[in-house]
């Protein structure tokens, strides 16, 4: 196999940068040996590692993470952590009703190991908070789109508030939006103090080892012991090996060998605004926090934050296929004056404020809105693509893969049964055309919604 590279994660993610530094565990710097190994600190991997221990307290797991836990994709989301169906590829992110369903028990299930954590690791409120969110819209068609997806709540019997302009701009201090569809079930993070956070909780006084900045650059065969096919992953200063590894790297799942020509690696973008003056609170009113999906999948999500780091607005738009994984500086600075366009857009009243921080990073999505997940070789098993909604379907697929490889029959996420493969993709030239053009008409649709 050829070295594993690894992408590069664009911009400073403010969620990290508004935080206290923490203390990043030491690189892998030895050669050793252990029951699982899990590469990719994320949500699915650290979910993982956190089921694995409960299972079995005293197996001997390390997790295997690139860069410093939250600085990849996990610190770097809106941190909707969304109960209901969000398919990202779909108008109204909606799929069929039955499977709707299973989604979002699915979904839920992973919403309460998350809470659940926070418990146990005694996190800050503001790590992980069950407030819902709400789908907003700021025209005729936005609000077309949350009254189709209210009917369809309707179907599947579950909770919802309509919230007129008024209510709106009680809401956001804005005159903005026209409609607004909350739901109950979301649970809101501030994305990279829950994952730090869940990474200190899960190694603390346990036999879970987290090695930062510690990139995985091959996993090879090292033969049989004692009957049993082990692994050894490899970083530029040491090596673990291991009979049970499970792949947490979302799209970069494919540089590892597995589902090759089947996912996408999508990247968005977010920026953040510096910290509001007390003064500048005032004039907008509003809400000391709240968050919005737009009713749009290809629109703005935007936040109000209050916490460690302040107050503060987060705007997230536009997308990028990039095929190579790489995320050009180009496109990075479009979606920055994008995100400066939507700001200015909704908030005159707050002029002379400027974003502090602009980021991007990567999702995957398959063909089939479906996860790469099993046993893709002899004790090798993948939690990977998550299709957007990665906070909790990584989440999911973390505990599910855990549960699987130590053939656990009491379920966290009783809901699942396994899926489809990801359907192929085209030529890798003509998924980059469709799909980037399809998605740029698609934003231009999408108006005032971004
Ligand atoms: C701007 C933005 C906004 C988003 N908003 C939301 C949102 O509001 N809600 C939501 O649900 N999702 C959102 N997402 C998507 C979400 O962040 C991802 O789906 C989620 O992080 C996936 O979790 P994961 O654990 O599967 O993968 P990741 O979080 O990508 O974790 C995988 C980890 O594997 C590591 N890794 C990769 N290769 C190697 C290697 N060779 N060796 C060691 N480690 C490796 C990476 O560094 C990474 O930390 C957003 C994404 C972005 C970029």
């Amino acid at each position: 196999m050829d070295k594993i590279k690894l992408p590069q994660n664009p911009g400073d993610t403010g969620w990290k940068e508004i935080l206290h530094k923490r203390k990043v565990n030491p690189k892998l710097s030895e050669n050793t040996n252990v029951d699982y190994l899990i590469i990719g600190g994320g949500f699915a991997g650290l979910s993982a590692a956190r089921r694995l221990n409960q299972i079995n307290t005293e197996a001997k797991i390390a997790v295997l993470e690139a860069c410093e836990i939250s600085e990849g994709p996990a610190g770097r989301n809106s941190g909707f952590m969304i109960d209901l169906p969000h398919n990202l590829a779909s108008d109204d992110y909606l799929g069929s009703l039955e499977k709707d369903r299973e989604q979002t028990l699915i979904n839920r299930s992973a919403i309460e190991f998350a809470k659940n954590a926070s418990e146990e690791y005694e996190m800050p409120p503001e790590a992980i908070q069950l407030v819902g969110k709400t789908n907003a819209a700021a025209t005729k068609k936005g609000m077309k789109f949350n009254t189709d997806y209210a009917k369809h709540l309707d179907k599947t019997s579950e909770s919802y508030k309509m919230l007129d302009a008024q209510e709106m701009k009680d809401l956001t201090g804005i005159d903005y939006y026209i409609n607004g569809l909350w739901t109950p079930g979301t649970a809101m993070l501030q994305p990279a103090l829950y994952i730090q956070r869940l990474a200190n909780g899960v190694s603390n006084n346990s036999n879970v080892t987290i090695y930062e900045n510690s990139p995985v650059i091959s996993l090879e065969d090292e033969g049989r012991h004692d009957g049993e096919k082990v692994w050894k992953a490899k970083t530029s200063l040491g090596s673990i090996s291991s009979p049970k590894v499970i792949l947490a790297v979302n799209g970069l799942v494919e540089r590892f060998g597995y589902f090759q020509n089947r996912l996408m690696t999508i990247f968005t973008y977010s920026s953040l605004t510096r910290e509001l003056t007390s003064d500048e609170s005032n004039i907008l009113g509003g809400s000391q926090e709240w968050g919005l999906t737009s009713a749009d999948a290809m629109g703005s999500s935007v936040r109000r934050i209050s916490g460690m780091g302040g107050s503060r607005i987060l705007v997230r738009n536009r997308w990028s296929y990039n095929p190579s994984m790489e995320a050009s500086d180009s496109f990075m600075v479009s979606a920055t004056k994008s995100h400066d366009e939507s700001f200015k857009a909704r908030f005159p009243m707050l002029e002379k404020v400027s974003m502090e921080y602009s980021w991007g990073g990567r999702l995957c999505l398959s063909l089939n809105n479906v996860f790469a997940q099993g046993e893709v070789d002899d004790g090798v098993y993948s939690a990977c693509c998550q299709n957007g909604l990665g906070t909790a379907k990584g989440t999911a697929i973390g505990i599910i893969t855990a549960e699987k490889i130590t053939g656990t029959i009491n379920s966290l996420v009783p809901d699942f049964v396994d899926e489809e493969v990801p359907k192929k993709l085209m030529p890798k030239p003509f998924m980059w055309l469709g799909v980037n053009s399809y998605m740029r008409w698609k934003e231009l649709r999408a108006g005032k919604e971004k």
